[in-house]
């Protein structure tokens, strides 16, 4: 398998580019074709869309490459699904005009690897599905492992502003692109002319110490079920300072981190069984790393991407700039948090 070089990520980068224009089409048009899925969450024609687009364009440039993918198409050969697959492939061919029906279903079945290999991609194509349908925040999430570590990490936000004074719920029209390299930093790219003119992404407050006094902006999911609201507010109380929420839906937040809107994303544990997906938080934790945050699981511990395609060995996310992380370890240390889940 060939170690990631540039060619690699340029292709990766048009890859997600192009997914974005496709997501946006569909969002605007049929978000009302979705599937429930057998764990009762929706699936849309963009999230089976995008899955086959990225795949097909990695497989172009690098045809033994493994890729780990949230989606199957075993759903879309069901005859009731017809028109859901009749969507897909025509949003396909909007940027392959030339595939057909099994080409596109063959795509999104070649995104089954167990993440057992030395280096993969591991895609999620719309994270934040609920989000896409609500007409908020999604992201397409690509990211390249080696070695059990995330190596690069490309996050495609289309209805995310370049102008953070735009709430969240308010879609963009371009919207923004981070790509980060394992030691190389984040960049932000205008979703419409990716390769063009990128800004360095910093979150400024990371190394300043904390002000007491000063406001805590927390993001977290908006939806309770992914997320245990009550925890938040909880460490929030414990730790004694004016917090401020922003709720918002996919891995966004790393993102929100990243560029200082947000002084941490919280993720609290809802269930004792659930562990948190690597598709779910490879890109999106390299972009905020990589811009000065921390990123660890309840107990502190790094987020552990080397044990398949679940992270076995963590339990919910702390990200958040070095001067409130270990405040809010401490918090859910002293309140009992990962334990009592
Ligand atoms: P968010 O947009 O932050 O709410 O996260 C969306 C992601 O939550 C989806 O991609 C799912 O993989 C994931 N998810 C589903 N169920 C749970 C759960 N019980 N706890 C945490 N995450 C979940
Ligand atoms: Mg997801």
């Amino acid at each position: 398998m060939p170690v990631m070089n540039d060619d690699s990520s340029a292709t990766a980068l048009d890859a997600v580019a192009a997914a974005c224009r496709v997501a946006r089409t569909v969002q605007r048009g049929a978000a009302a074709q979705q599937i429930t899925k057998d764990d009762r969450s929706p699936v849309t024609v963009a999230d089976f869309a995008v899955q086959a687009i990225v795949a097909m364009a990695l497989r172009d440039s690098m045809p033994q490459v493994h890729i780990v993918g949230e989606e199957r198409a075993g759903v879309l050969r069901q005859p009731e699904h017809d028109a859901v697959r009749r969507a897909v492939v025509e949003a396909v061919r909007t940027v392959r005009p030339d595939a057909g029906d099994d080409d596109v279903l063959g795509a999104i079945d070649g995104c089954d690897h167990d993440a057992t290999a030395d280096s993969y991609w591991a895609l999620d194509p719309i994270d934040g599905t609920k989000g896409f349908l609500r007409g908020g925040q999604y992201a397409i999430a690509l990211a390249r492992l080696e070695g059990g570590r995330v190596v690069l990490g490309i996050m495609g936000c289309p209805n995310l502003s370049a102008d953070r004074q735009r709430p969240f719920d308010d879609p963009d029209p371009t919207g923004v692109i981070y790509v980060a390299r394992e030691g190389g930093g984040c960049r932000q790219y205008a979703a419409d002319s990716p390769g063009l003119d990128p800004t360095p992404v910093l979150n400024e407050h990371g190394l300043s110490a904390f002000n007491p006094g000063q406001i805590v902006r927390i993001c977290e999911s908006v939806e309770s079920a992914h997320s245990r609201h009550t925890d938040s507010q909880r460490v929030a109380s414990h730790l004694g300072l004016a917090v401020e929420y922003a709720r918002l839906d996919s891995q966004c937040k790393y993102a929100v981190v990243a560029r200082g809107q947000a002084d941490a994303y919280l993720r609290m544990p809802t269930r004792k069984d659930y562990v948190e997906k690597i598709w779910d938080h490879a890109a999106g934790s390299l972009i905020a790393t990589q811009a000065g945050a921390v990123v660890t699981d309840l107990t502190g511990s790094p987020l552990d991407f080397g044990r398949g395609r679940r992270l076995e060995a963590n339990r919910g996310v702390v990200c958040a700039v070095g001067r409130v992380h270990p405040m809010i370890i401490r918090a859910i240390d002293e309140l009992g948090i990962a334990v009592a889940v």
